[in-house]
């Protein structure tokens, strides 16, 4: 494993922190640390800084001049590319769909999409349910049509390319824990479009650190979410000339506290974020790092992580918090 070898743009506030969360360990009886992905930078940070530095940095090899990707309304991915874009002098197209189906004021115009709009973004709309990888072909022929050269970034930034940013951070966490003299029994990470997970298990893999991940999914069902992952991180294990290294059995998600749907939330969700917050002063979002303490506060309580030293990935994501105010304001 030799990151040196894939064109990269900096763009992270690197290594980002591994601290102890003292009273959510004594609430919840584990050692419970956090990894602080949320202060990666970058728009206020989150888990698709790193992402971007390995797709920005095969974007330039390719001598692209316009960003094209998609996301949910809410999405971080969105604002976090809109960022990057802007920073290296790239034009950004954007289509965002309309996933969840509200039409709350905060949830189309503020949190993520005013930041979108901020940063020079050009975004188009489309219902629900839309065929989004047509959606991006579609924008990308756009550009070229107009004498553009598009670099496509699927949702998420979830390709093996961008999945190099979450090996990184395995190695980030590995070095981190050994210095403290840690040995960490777990790592529990949201699992959406499933680059931060592949990424994470591939790189533990490669570098035969046997540690677990716990991917917390927030939207798909677990088999799904499980085959998404796996195929991911054979993908980046490949690309890292590390063909065959990652087996089926490490990689496990718990699709469990989805709740409504995705982006949809519910009292567990803010009784994970109220106790985050007020308990070691954390902010986490709605749609991902939320439903993931919601799954860790769950699997506590219920004894599964008894006598561990568990590593929460905090992935960010604080910003579609403002997005949903109308849901949470009467909640607390
Ligand atoms: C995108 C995102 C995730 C999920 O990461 P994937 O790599 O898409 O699985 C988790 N947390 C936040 C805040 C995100 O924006």
């Amino acid at each position: 494993m030799h990151l040196a070898r894939f064109a990269r743009i900096r763009l992270a506030h690197l290594p980002t922190p591994l601290e102890p969360l003292p009273r959510l360990s004594e609430e919840l009886g584990l050692d419970l640390w956090i990894k602080r992905d949320d202060c990666t930078g970058l728009a206020g940070g989150g888990n698709k800084t790193r992402k971007l530095e390995f797709l920005l940095g095969a974007a330039f090899e390719e001598d692209a001049d316009t960003l094209v990707t998609q996301g949910a309304v809410q999405s971080n991915h969105v604002r976090q590319t809109a960022a990057a874009a802007a920073a290296h002098g790239l034009a950004c197209e954007i289509i965002l769909e309309e996933r969840t189906g509200s039409k709350a004021t905060d949830y189309v115009g503020n949190g993520n999409v005013l930041l979108d709009r901020l940063f020079g973004a050009t975004l188009r709309t489309v219902p629900g349910g839309t065929d989004m990888v047509a959606e991006l072909e579609k924008t990308a022929a756009e550009v070229r049509a107009r004498g553009g050269k598009p670099y496509v970034i699927p949702g998420g930034g979830s390709n093996p390319t961008g999945a190099l940013g979450y090996v990184d951070c395995a190695r980030e966490i590995v070095v981190q824990a050994d210095d403290l003299d840690l040995e960490v029994h777990r790592i529990v990470t949201a699992t959406g479009s499933a680059g931060t997970h592949a990424g994470l298990v591939a790189g533990l893999a490669v570098m035969g650190a046997d540690i677990p991940v716990l991917g917390i999914g927030v939207r798909a069902p677990k088999e799904k979410q499980e085959a998404n992952v796996f195929k991911l991180a054979e993908e980046t294990a490949a690309l890292l000339g590390q063909t065959g290294r990652v087996t089926r059995e490490q990689v496990i998600a718990d699709c469990d506290y989805v709740g409504e749907g995705y982006g949809l939330i519910d009292q567990g969700v803010i009784d994970a974020l109220t106790l985050a917050a007020r308990l070691d002063g954390i902010v986490l979002d709605p749609v991902y790092s939320g439903k993931a303490m919601k799954g860790l506060i769950a699997l506590a309580r219920a004894g599964r992580f008894k006598g561990e030293t568990v590593v929460f990935l905090h992935t960010g994501g604080a910003q579609g918090l403002f997005g949903y105010q109308t849901e949470i304001e009467g909640a607390l």
